[in-house]
């Protein structure tokens, strides 16, 4: 029998569509390949209802407990390929392949990396010597030294929006010099950014700071921001015929429904503000769309307790 709902990705999307599904009492399979951004997030600080903050693998297994709790199912599984049919959605995944009536895609968007080792990588983002996501964090850096690694207009307004937490902001050219022009230029003069050209040799950590090998030598830093965008994971959705943004982000309606009917989208994968609330947000009006929509097809309601109704 075809399953009332399929989510794809098992992170702040998903797993909140996931309960608000499971407790409209309708039949939910989550499948995820262990790749949410949020598992990568040491600490949050931003996310209400946690003045301690909470660290993002333990945010992400209370909201897996909690929709389990309620009947969802958790699997660990690459999804190959999805395809609209008559009645819904043929799902293929490397272990089989499942029937949906709807479909939710939480598939997110994966940030692209300094080249760092793998092991400084992972403990300079732990020990907040390496960041990703100002928004989130700036606040964590006042008043200290930060260097944004990243290139053009996007790179810059990325410094840009740092120097509302420090005057110390250098935005750094991975590869090479500056490729900004004279206005770009004069713009970050105007800002009092730094701007200093690459290639960057090497990140290392030095104690308590952060360091860029330049070919002069290295420079310290108390942080590092990556500013070299993301790529969304959004193949499945654009091979299923979904539109998506220039830089395939879906576009979504009023209730989360993507351009192909039944199939909706969640989180960062769809156009807008990257954070945990927005992904929860969204998920929630896609999970109450969905809702509507099957019981519109199908009302749903609950039998008679002891007999049929
Ligand atoms: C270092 C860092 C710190 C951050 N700090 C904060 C913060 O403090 N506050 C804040 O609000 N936000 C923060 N963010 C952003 C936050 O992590 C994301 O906004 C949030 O995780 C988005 O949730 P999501 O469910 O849309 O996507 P994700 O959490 O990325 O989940 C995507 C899911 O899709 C799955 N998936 C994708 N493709 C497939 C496939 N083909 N088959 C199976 N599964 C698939 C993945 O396995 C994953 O489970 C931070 C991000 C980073 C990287």
């Amino acid at each position: 029998m075809a399953i009332d709902c399929l989510i794809i990705g098992g992170g702040p999307a998903g797993l909140t569509a996931a309960i608000y599904l499971a407790r409209f009492h309708l039949s939910v399979l989550v499948l995820h390949d262990g790749a949410s951004r949020a598992a990568l997030i040491p600490r949050t600080h931003n996310h209400a209802g946690f003045p301690e903050g909470i660290a993002g693998p333990e945010l992400l297994r209370r909201m897996g407990e909690q929709a389990q709790r309620y009947g969802a199912r958790i699997a660990e599984v690459r999804v190959s390929s999805i395809k609209p049919v008559a009645d819904g959605f043929l799902i293929e995944t490397q272990s089989g392949s499942f029937a949906a009536r709807k479909l939710l895609l939480a598939t997110g968007v994966v940030d692209r990396r300094l080249p760092m080792l793998e092991d400084v990588h992972d403990e300079a983002l732990q020990r907040g010597l390496l960041r990703y996501c100002p928004i989130c964090d700036g606040y964590e850096v006042t008043d200290r030294k930060i260097a944004v690694i990243g290139m053009g207009a996007h790179a810059l307004r990325e410094a840009e929006f740092l120097r509302s937490y420090s005057a110390d902001v250098t935005l750094v050219a991975p590869d090479g010099p500056h490729a900004l022009d004279a206005a770009k230029r004069a713009q970050a003069g105007e800002w009092r950014i730094g701007l200093r050209d690459g290639p960057c040799l090497g990140i290392t950590i030095a104690g308590t700071r952060i360091g860029i090998n330049f070919a002069s030598g290295p420079e310290y830093f108390d942080t590092i921001y990556a500013a070299l965008g993301s790529d969304t994971r959004s193949e499945l959705a654009a091979a299923a015929g979904v539109s998506t943004s220039d830089d395939g982000c879906i576009i979504v309606g009023r209730h989360q429904e993507t351009s192909v009917p039944g199939l909706y989208a969640a989180g960062d994968v769809v156009l807008g503000l990257d954070q945990i609330g927005n992904a929860m947000g969204q998920a929630g009006v896609a999970a109450t769309a969905i809702r509507n929509a099957l019981c519109e097809a199908s009302p749903l309601r609950r039998p008679a307790r002891g007999g049929p109704h």
